[in-house]
């Protein structure tokens, strides 16, 4: 995957273009004023007035003039995408280091330009934020090149997140101005983005730029759809006038109550639309007018604007969405409810704080948009994910591997399990294993056995959220301690159905490292025997001889002991009705 390289400059170079368009384009470019810097100091200086533009213009300067006679496919001078790019992080709020990083983000990878250079030039930060989204490798194309350039991506951002905004925002601007490219090939660019960067986006919070992704990501997957979503958008009678009055009878009810805030519409964007429609199966495009309300008080006076709205209309039974005290697993945190407004039509609100309608909006850059204000720093808590994501980077022994894990962990379903009276967050359809791992990722290996909600669950179950589970390890079992002084490990088969990140990266650490003998006939015995006694142990039970194991082995057609053993560790015998032949047996003899 070659998003960068194709708008890239040596394309532009090889290929002579038309003067005439040469001409034109840069023309037009420079004809528009006299100072390109302009409009990006403006937005800039609108949200950050001190801000010193000096750097801006110098590091434009630099930028332009290593990119100079380099063209993008659209025949406009490259220059126009880094500016475009740096607009982008200064319409978000990002910091000026941001924007110049923004500038000269092409520089290294598509110019004689040094990263050398570029550190005595504009300093250490800057540098870091550049070599971020710089390829791994230019003379590495394909897979491989890709995964290796995210990974470096991403660790580059565990230690300066800037690095990934800017990355958003370079992916964003190349997919606005596909249009030169073919059909298929936008629609691979499209795919990769919505892969793996859509997630992260989404993940981090910013969703001020995860709308625009998602809408030019629709555009090039499904032109038509979108293009239908677009028409019924902008051709809808009666639709503000109709937003209009629910805005302005929502503000009477919140006066009444003496809640005060702000409330405005919130039109959703195209994707979002589109999404709902296929959900529901509608024939044309499906969209509730929506409203936010923007309390100034306290998360308190969510609750009370919440009181407000629904008497005034009555709310839609099970619409309602309490994401402040159950944060989504961005930390997104909003009330969320269906009324029926006037006319009988639903109409959506949105309740949230003046804080969390920031963070809402810019995830982990609203520090950075709102660096005074924000005294508890919103946006640190979407990054402890991120670091959380590097701890597996020793792990991963190569690149592919990090990338799979990555989505696996970007996946967007996510369920909430118990345990030694904690909750977890582990990826939908996660197993025991995953949660093992999980409590303890050093002790995961030695896990034997497994109870869901109180009873004994395969290894392999799916867990639901809310499920309450204890997780049982060989330290816990009836294993003589002298035999147990090493732990045995993990199964190769737990990889068949593992789903965190976690579980994943320690057992194939574990079978990559060769530290395991395998799973010998000996230890598939031996965890047989565990599991088993474990199992007995769950219904108050124990063994004094093998006698009775040995009897019911033969009953059920094995060879011998060894056999039954290895199939109930290769679960092809669920120990549970082992034992419950076992005590039938022991019990009634006959
Ligand atoms: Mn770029």
């Amino acid at each position: 995957m070659d998003v960068d390289a194709g708008h890239g400059a040596a394309l532009g170079r090889a290929l002579p273009m038309p003067l005439a368009k040469r001409l034109r384009s840069l023309l037009s470019f420079q004809g528009n004023d006299d100072d390109p810097v302009t409009t990006l100091t403006r937005t800039h200086r609108a949200i950050h007035p001190s801000a010193d533009a000096g750097v801006l213009r110098r590091s434009y300067a630099v930028a332009e003039n290593m990119h100079r006679g380099q063209f993008r496919k659209s025949g406009d001078p490259y220059i126009s995408h880094p500016l475009a790019v740096a607009q982008i992080c200064a319409e978000l709020g990002m910091d000026t280091t941001t924007l110049v990083a923004a500038l000269l983000h092409d520089t290294v990878e598509d110019t004689s330009y040094t990263l050398e250079t570029l550190n005595g030039d504009f300093g250490p930060e800057v540098t870091h934020l550049v070599d971020g989204v710089t390829k791994f490798d230019k003379a590495f194309y394909g897979k491989v090149a890709e995964a290796e350039t995210i990974r470096k991506m991403i660790v580059a951002a565990g230690k300066d997140v800037r690095v990934l905004v800017i990355k958003l925002a370079d992916r964003l601007h190349n997919m606005r101005t596909l249009g030169a490219r073919s059909p298929a090939s936008r629609a691979r660019i499209a795919t990769a983005t919505l892969d793996v960067l859509v997630p992260l986006c989404d993940r981090l919070g910013i969703q001020a730029l995860k709308r625009d992704l998602d809408d030019v990501v629709l555009y090039h997957l499904e032109p038509d759809s979108f293009a239908r979503i677009e028409e019924h958008v902008k051709n809808r009678p009666g639709w503000n006038e109709y937003l209009n009055e629910v805005v302005g009878k929502a503000r009477g009810a919140l006066r009444r109550t003496k809640v005060y805030g702000d409330v405005q519409p919130r039109p959703r964007h195209y994707y979002s639309i589109w999404k709902d429609t296929v959900a529901g199966g509608h024939q044309v495009p499906f969209d509730l007018p929506r409203i936010v309300v923007v309390v100034d008080g306290p998360e308190t006076d969510c609750y009370a604007a919440l009181g407000a709205i629904h008497g005034q209309w009555r709310p839609v039974a099970g619409r309602f969405k309490d994401f402040i005290a159950s944060p989504k697993n961005n930390l997104y945190r909003s009330l969320h409810t269906t009324v029926t407004g006037p006319e009988g039509r639903l109409v959506e609100v949105l309740i949230r704080t003046v804080s969390m309608h920031r963070c809402a909006e810019f995830g982990v850059a609203t520090g950075y948009r709102y660096p005074k204000s924000e005294a508890e720093s919103p946006g640190q808590d979407q990054l402890t994910w991120l670091k959380r994501v590097l701890d597996w980077q020793e792990d991963a022994t190569d690149a592919g591997q990090f990338l799979a894990s990555l989505r696996c962990d970007l996946a967007e379903a996510q369920i909430t399990v118990f345990a030694k009276g904690q909750t977890f967050e582990l990826p939908a359809a996660s197993t025991p294993v995953d949660l093992a791992y999980e409590l303890n990722p050093g002790k995961g290996d030695q896990t034997l056995a497994a109870t869901i909600n109180g009873r004994l669950a395969p290894l392999g179950s799916e867990l639901r959220d809310g499920d309450v589970v204890e997780i049982f390890t060989e330290s816990d079992g009836p294993i003589d301690p002298e035999e147990s002084t090493a732990p045995r490990g993990p199964r190769k088969e737990w990889l068949g159905f593992v789903k965190s990140t976690q579980a994943q990266m320690q057992i194939n650490r574990y079978f990559a490292e060769d530290n395991a003998p395998g799973i010998s006939i000996q230890d598939k015995v031996r965890l047989g025997r565990a599991t088993i006694g474990l199992t007995l142990r769950k219904h108050d039970r124990g063994l004094a001889s093998e006698v009775p194991l040995r009897r019911l082995a033969e009953e059920l057609g094995y060879p011998d002991l060894e056999t039954m053993l290895v199939a109930v560790t290769e679960r092809n015998l669920e120990p549970d009705q082992v034992v419950e032949q076992l005590i039938a047996l022991v019990d009634h003899p006959d």
